[in-house]
């Protein structure tokens, strides 16, 4: 009977001990998980574009079509030419209301962002709208071929991107123009009126880029695009307008992180 409840008593003291211990080591675990995460680890994982001080805690694939940050062009074409999004949606925002409803329809998680860029620009007095949003592979096809027969190959494809290699086909892109057609629609002269000149100083601030600048014809491989705005998110757009890089040059220096 007494070795017995020796042992028991033995054995009780051992579980209380084992207790004690699992719970001193998890809260030590856990200290330095803390401190793992916090600071240190947020600047390792945060990414700087050279010339800009944004830091840039996310980070999306430039591959995957679905990812904010694709990269849609002639040197990456998307890979799957059926690609449509799934959370396609007919904007809110002044449209031109002459064209299909999918040329009339962005990416769902676009929408915050481009009905607060527009209120901003309409608040400034400029009366804009969405000429052309998302576009479907055969859409683009029907553009370029028509562009083709008008202008020929070579001078189309200065301005009109061949189907799988548009960023309109991912609905995170979209040109933009004064609901007055006369005025500079679709042309270079639109980066010269004031709405041209307000989008390209504030694009970014809501996660916007203007996607083929005058001076980067070279990288994209397209010409000086004034009315042509993409969604990257916040973050990125910042970076981009405060370092001049286009989303082109970053491609490589993104997907290292
Ligand atoms: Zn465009």
């Amino acid at each position: 009977m007494r070795t017995n409840q020796k042992c028991l008593a033995v054995i009780v003291v051992l579980l209380v001990g084992l207790v004690l211990a699992y719970g001193a080591m998890d809260s030590a675990l856990n200290r330095s998980k803390k401190e793992l995460t916090s600071p240190i680890a947020t600047a390792q994982n945060a990414i700087h574009i050279p010339g800009s001080t944004i830091e840039i805690n996310q980070s999306f694939s430039t591959i995957d079509p679905a990812s904010q940050w694709v990269v849609v062009s002639k040197q990456f074409p998307l890979a799957n030419p059926a690609y449509r999004p799934a959370d396609l949606h007919k904007v809110s925002v002044a449209s031109r209301l002459d064209k299909p409803d999918d040329e009339l329809s962005l990416r769902q998680k676009v929408e915050p962002s481009l009905t607060a860029m527009f209120a901003a620009a309409n608040k400034q007095g400029y009366a804009i709208m969405m000429a052309s949003g998302f576009r479907s592979y055969q859409q683009q096809q029907t553009y370029f071929d028509s562009y083709t027969a008008a202008y020929g190959r070579e001078k189309a494809e200065t301005f009109s991107a061949h189907p799988g290699q548009s960023e309109h086909q991912t609905g995170l892109a979209l040109d933009i123009a004064y609901t007055d057609m006369n005025n500079c629609y679709l042309e270079i002269c639109f980066g010269q009126t004031p709405a041209g000149i307000w989008l390209a100083a504030h694009a970014h601030d809501y996660g916007f880029i203007l996607r083929y600048p005058a001076n980067k014809t070279a990288v994209t491989q397209y010409q000086y695009e004034p009315w042509h705005f993409r969604y990257v998110g916040k973050p990125l757009a910042k970076a981009l307008y405060e370092s001049g890089f286009t989303l082109d040059e970053v491609k490589p220096y993104l997907e290292k992180h």
